[in-house]
């Protein structure tokens, strides 16, 4: 199998850079093909600008969309942008490994979606009508794959507990892994989280490599995270709201997975 590993740290000797090394190298003795996009090594450009289409402005100025639009169509997007979409294309799943920053991800890997995730590519696919709002959430180019995130929190696991006083941990990742890769089609594997980081130690350590190899040995038969499609009937159609006779009377996010009912 194919496996991309996008990866955020800027210290190739972090605990991540490390997880990270011992990830690509498990894969390949396990007979997997591995790419790694260390944004970082890379220098990632983050911001999505006038510089990411080859082609003048569609308009009078600069609309994101539009234009992002028109340089995916015509093959004149920057080579960085193509160059990510095409690993995309051939990777059969993608580990999306970086740790906690403010509670999302680092900003040069919300720069790798913001200007990767190409209108045509990851949204604006499929028809766009009062019957059908396009082909996303469960459907979508990157259909097929599976997509995991590997993530390292300062935290303690208790702070993220369902009462813990930072929110959720399922709620805190929702944006990402519904919204950013439920979205375009992923079928989206629970987690690997590492809380409380700063108390590592070398038997913590092993145990956080073990844990790591175990994922990545199941990464094809774990059982995916059971949101709820957006075209398979449990959405009102324009509106896209839940079906009052689902998930009754519950509101938030987590009406959006099937067991809510
Ligand atoms: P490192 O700092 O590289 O290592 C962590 C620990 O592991 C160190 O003590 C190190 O000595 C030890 N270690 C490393 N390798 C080994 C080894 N081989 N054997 C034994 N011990 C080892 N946390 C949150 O919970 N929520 C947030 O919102 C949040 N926001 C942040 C924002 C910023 C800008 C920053 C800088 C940090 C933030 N943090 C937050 C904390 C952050 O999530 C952690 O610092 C990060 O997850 C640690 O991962 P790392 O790879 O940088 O670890």
């Amino acid at each position: 199998m194919n496996v991309l590993i996008v990866f955020a740290h800027p210290e190739p000797r972090s605990l991540n850079g490390q997880l990270k090394d011992e990830a690509v190298s498990h894969l390949q003795q396990s007979g997997h093909q591995v790419h790694v996009s260390d944004l970082y090594g890379m220098k990632w450009k983050t911001v999505l600008d006038t510089d990411d289409s080859l082609a003048p402005l569609r308009g009078e100025r600069f609309n994101p969309s539009v234009d992002s639009r028109f340089a995916y169509d015509n093959g004149l997007q920057a080579a960085d942008i193509a160059a990510e979409q095409e690993k995309l294309r051939w990777a059969d799943a993608v580990i999306f490994q970086f740790p906690l920053w403010w509670f999302s991800m680092p900003a040069i890997m919300k720069g790798w979606f913001d200007r990767v995730y190409a209108n045509g590519f990851a949204y604006g696919v499929g028809e766009h009508s009062d019957h059908h709002w396009g082909d996303r959430y469960g459907e979508g180019n990157l259909s097929g794959k599976r997509a995991m995130l590997l993530v390292t929190t300062g935290g303690w696991e208790s702070h993220y507990g369902p009462r813990g006083i930072n929110g959720d941990i399922d709620d805190i990742l929702f944006p990402i892994q519904h919204g950013m890769l439920f979205y375009p089609g992923f079928t989206v594997l629970p987690p690997m989280l590492i809380y409380r980081t700063g108390k590592t130690d070398d038997a913590k350590h092993a145990g956080y490599r073990q844990q790591l190899t175990g994922r990545l040995d199941s990464l094809w038969d774990t059982e995916p995270l059971n949101y709820r499609r957006q075209n398979a009937g449990d959405y009102e159609i324009p509106a896209l709201t839940l079906r009052p006779d689902l998930a009754k009377g519950k509101t938030g996010l987590r009406i959006h997975f099937q067991e809510s009912d």
